[in-house]
């Protein structure tokens, strides 16, 4: 059976919660423990499939189709552990289980009540696959005190009051603000935030801290005083240049050791960390630069193509070069020629997307990397898009376009290259949509295989033709365009292995030009690059030592 580690936040949002969960799995890991990260979110939206990228960052997509939470992306990337369906939920999730059981008369009867009903929900969750790990890794969302995650907090106080005594730990993150007038770091804030979790029954067995600074011994003796918990239990979370060294930073504080000691395993088997100093090694050490324009859509918020951003990193790592990325507004091409804004990158990546805003600019960054032969990597919708401006400017179909865009303005203007999927195979069964179902879930979702065509370029990027990789969308290539379109340059190097649905294109003639209908970025580690993020920056650093 697992020990189970619940992880909560307190006094503000977005103090790194999600990466301190996945550093104490790398660093257990390290120690020859296995493990498994989860994540309790309290919004009541039954997956953030729906939610736009603008508020609520990426959509990270697990093997088995679940649309997730972004902190998955972060656990899977620290841990090499691949996230499922069964480690993501949300209180929208809990809420339409326990009602469809109400509806089935599940319940015989009964009141249907938040604590047990849906705490009861809540708790079953957890314990999915308990057998399989050393220890579970719980993170719930949000803050302590939010109205919304209350039913999350009781389910596991409940959950550490049903399992034998020791077995269950609770870490919080709370904020050390610095006041720069009087000089002083403050520990009150963190104090009415462990006061906060102790009334509901939560006493925190380690205290992790954020604070620009260490933490002085006063402040350290004070914080272990008034929250009830050991002086080295108290856990400075300092800022870091990047998020990599978070494994080795925790370590130097002594996390792990912390969490261990509180579950009284002594003596505790020693961490190897060869794998996370050769990861900061090469990050802090970098023998060169090179500038990666991203064309998209969603760029205010870089968190939307956050798995792309940490992909480029770790290509870079196994390159040993820095990648500046820089976020360039696909709209921005529809109204200026993209040459001048385009013409310092060593490659060019346009990201997926949803809705037709922002596309003619990103079908004129593709012709741009197309015609000036730089690096051109095209994920989803940017494989869609380098398509059409294939089908457009090589083979002669001028109005080519995807459906997407004909559904969203309710009217046929576009020979349809890029069309609606209703029906297609997944292992050895069929699968089945209509364009009236529901947005949430009805896309193509998920792990597939794609066969690649020997001695291509991707094929020689991965080293193998049999591959696996996540999608997410709802629209394909036709291939009814293929032959018109190998023909004139463009080939269709990658299929799923019944032919029918183009995985992967490529321009023949040029240095590096790939789309991808699938999401690689999803599957990259900083001590396992993607070989097509690999491969890629190799080419963008290749153009960079030709100027
Ligand atoms: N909107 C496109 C589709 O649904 C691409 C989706 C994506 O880029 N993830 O096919």
């Amino acid at each position: 059976m697992a020990r189970y580690v619940f992880i909560t936040g307190g006094v503000v949002s977005s103090l790194g919660k999600g990466l301190a969960s996945a550093a104490l799995g790398a660093l257990l890991q390290a120690r020859g423990y296995s493990v498994r990260l989860r994540k309790l979110d309290p919004y009541l939206n039954v997956d953030p499939g729906t939610m736009s990228p603008f508020e609520h960052g990426e959509v990270f997509v697990t093997d088995d189709g679940a649309e997730t939470d972004l902190d998955l992306g972060h656990y899977e990337r620290f841990t090499g552990v691949a996230a499922r369906n069964t480690d993501s939920v949300s209180s929208g999730r809990i809420y339409s289980t326990v009602l469809e059981k109400e509806r089935r008369g599940d319940y015989l009867g009964k009141t249907i009540q938040v604590i047990p009903h849906v705490t009861n929900e809540i708790k079953e969750f957890l314990k999915v696959g308990d057998e399989e790990v050393d220890f579970m890794l719980c993170e719930i969302g949000g803050t302590v005190g939010d109205i919304e995650g209350l039913p999350f907090f009781e389910a596991i106080r409940q959950f550490s009051q049903d399992k034998p005594r020791g077995e269950c730990i609770f870490m919080h993150l709370t904020l050390l603000p610095w006041i720069k007038a009087s000089g002083e770091l403050k520990t009150k804030p963190t104090q009415h935030s462990v006061k906060e979790l102790r009334s509901i029954g939560i006493a925190p067995d380690v205290l992790v801290c954020r604070s620009e600074g260490p933490i002085p011994s006063k402040e350290r003796e004070k914080l272990a005083l008034f929250c009830n918990v050991r002086p080295d239990s108290v856990i400075a979370a300092q800022d870091l240049k990047s998020i990599y060294e978070a494994p080795l930073a925790y370590h130097r504080e002594g996390l792990d050791q912390a969490v261990l000691d509180a579950f009284q395993i002594a003596p505790a088997p020693r961490p190897d960390l060869r794998r996370w100093e050769d990861v900061a090694d090469r990050i802090y050490n970098p023998q060169g630069e090179v500038k990666v324009a991203i064309v998209g859509k969603y760029t205010q918020l870089e968190d939307a193509y956050k798995s792309i951003a940490e992909a480029l990193t770790h290509g870079g790592m196994s390159n040993r070069v820095k990648v500046n990325v820089e976020w360039v507004d696909a709209e921005l091409f529809e109204r200026e020629d993209p040459a001048p804004h385009l013409e310092g990158f060593n490659a060019i990546l346009v990201p997926g997307g949803f809705g037709e805003r922002g596309t003619e600019g990103k079908i004129k960054a593709a012709k741009f990397a197309r015609e000036r032969k730089v690096p051109y990597l095209g994920i989803c919708l940017g494989m869609q898009m380098a398509v059409i401006e294939a089908a457009r400017n090589l083979a002669d179909l001028k109005d080519a376009g995807s459906e997407e865009f004909d559904h969203e303005a309710g009217g046929k203007r576009f020979e349809p290259v890029v069309y609606h999927l209703k029906e297609w195979v997944q292992g050895n069964h069929k699968v089945e949509r209509k364009v009236s179902d529901d947005k949430g879930g009805t896309m193509r979702l998920g792990s597939y295989d794609a066969v690649l065509t020997e001695g291509s370029r991707v094929a020689q990027a991965y080293g193998t033709t049999q591959i696996e990789e996540r999608h997410r969308h709802r629209y394909e290539v036709d291939i009814k365009y293929r032959e018109q379109l190998e023909a004139s340059g463009l080939h269709f190097t990658g299929m799923s292995p019944d032919g029918r649905l183009p995985e992967i294109v490529e321009v023949k003639d040029h240095p590096w030009f790939i789309g991808v209908q699938f999401h690689p970025e999803l599957k990259s580690k900083p001590f396992a690059p993607h070989p097509l993020f690999h491969d890629f920056v190799r080419a963008a650093k290749e153009t960079s030592l030709l100027v």
